[in-house]
């Protein structure tokens, strides 16, 4: 879906983005991960042309960007900005119109659409006659999604998305986001300096520092396949969390043994992450065991936390010392 390739940008001495070539797959999340200044904005930028390289290529849709003009691009590409960035004397309803009425949609088809959109993020109707001020900053994010949703571009690139929000109402919106259809089908580059959201919503992680990419690959590849040690000290401190929340029961499918505990009613699918899995048995300590259900092959086990936390040991040695 979006190719670049051997692009670079520098600012006067700086290089802000030095030789970059990776590949976007279509329907994938790319998370570009890295601390503050490696280059994520900039090379995010460069997709829909806020910034121009200096070199190399971006093919979009098999289709050198830099031919047509920077306009009709970016009403292609849906956009999250840093910071939300609506414009706070045009109201909410005024604020998601942006785009649709640059695109001469009829009224009728934007208040459609804004009304589908803010049932699905859970926002009052009333906000739209609001003011960005009068609206939480969790709501905000919200409007900013929304915006950027409202003609159903099919790539969209999120910069910090859930940055500006507290730890609490930024994993509610990170719930809802991996859950949204609307999310789902596109073909998503979001740009985080945050370790554990990138681990929980990017199918792969691209990791920069200096302006150069130092690994890309899925969650896993970066934990149990670190390109070198400067991956592994950028994961050193959350290791074990986020293990726990990339690794899931399926992984650990075969290391776990049928157990005869007697379990709750109910059961959960093998796909639910170690994390989650655990998060089960602190809701309810009275619970000795769990079923999980592999839903390809319908095979289902009834596990106990100790059975889950061994198989989790025997998955990390296999993993290391494979
Ligand atoms: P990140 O998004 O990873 O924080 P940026 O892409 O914003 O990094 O910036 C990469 C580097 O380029 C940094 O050193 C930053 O200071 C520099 N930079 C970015 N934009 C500009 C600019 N407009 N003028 C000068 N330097 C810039």
């Amino acid at each position: 879906m979006i190719t670049v390739s051997g692009v670079s940008k520098s600012y006067g001495n700086t290089k802000a983005v030095s030789d970059i070539t990776f590949t976007v797959l279509e329907g994938e999340n790319l998370v570009l991960l890295g601390t503050s200044g490696c280059g994520k904005t900039t090379t995010l930028k460069m997709i829909n042309r806020l910034i121009e390289p200096d070199s190399g290529s971006i093919i979009l849709d098999g289709v050198d960007i830099s031919k047509g003009k920077p306009e009709e691009l970016r009403r292609k590409i849906g956009y999250v900005m840093q910071n939300v960035g609506l414009f706070p004397h045009f109201t909410i309803a005024e604020n998601i119109a942006v785009v649709p009425r640059l695109l001469h949609w009829a009224a009728k088809k934007t208040t459609q659409r804004t009304v589908e959109l803010i049932a699905k993020f859970q926002l009052p109707e009333s906000s739209l006659h609001q003011f960005p001020h009068e609206l939480s900053g969790g709501q905000q994010q919200r409007v900013g999604l929304i915006r950027a949703l409202i003609t159903d571009p099919a790539i969209l690139l999120m910069d910090e998305p859930f940055g500006a929000l507290d730890n609490v109402t930024r994993s509610g919106i990170q719930s809802e986001f991996k859950a949204l259809e609307e999310f789902k089908r596109k073909t998503i580059v979001m740009v985080t300096h945050d370790v554990q959201e990138a681990f929980e919503l990017a199918d792969r992680i691209c990791l920069m520092d200096q302006g150069k990419i130092v690994q890309i690959g899925r969650p896993k590849e970066l934990l149990f396949r670190p390109a070198n040690d400067f991956v592994t000290k950028f994961l050193e401190n959350q290791r074990l969390v986020l293990e726990f929340k990339t690794i899931t029961v399926k992984d650990l499918w075969a290391l776990l043994p049928d157990s005869s505990i007697q379990s709750s009613p109910g059961h959960f699918s093998n796909a639910f992450s170690i994390w989650s899995a655990m998060e089960l048995f602190s809701s309810d300590k009275t619970v000795e065991a769990h079923t999980f259900i592999d839903l390809n092959t319908q095979v289902s086990k009834r596990i106990a936390l100790s059975e889950l936390t061994s198989a989790f040991g025997s998955y990390q040695n296999l993993e290391i010392h494979d």
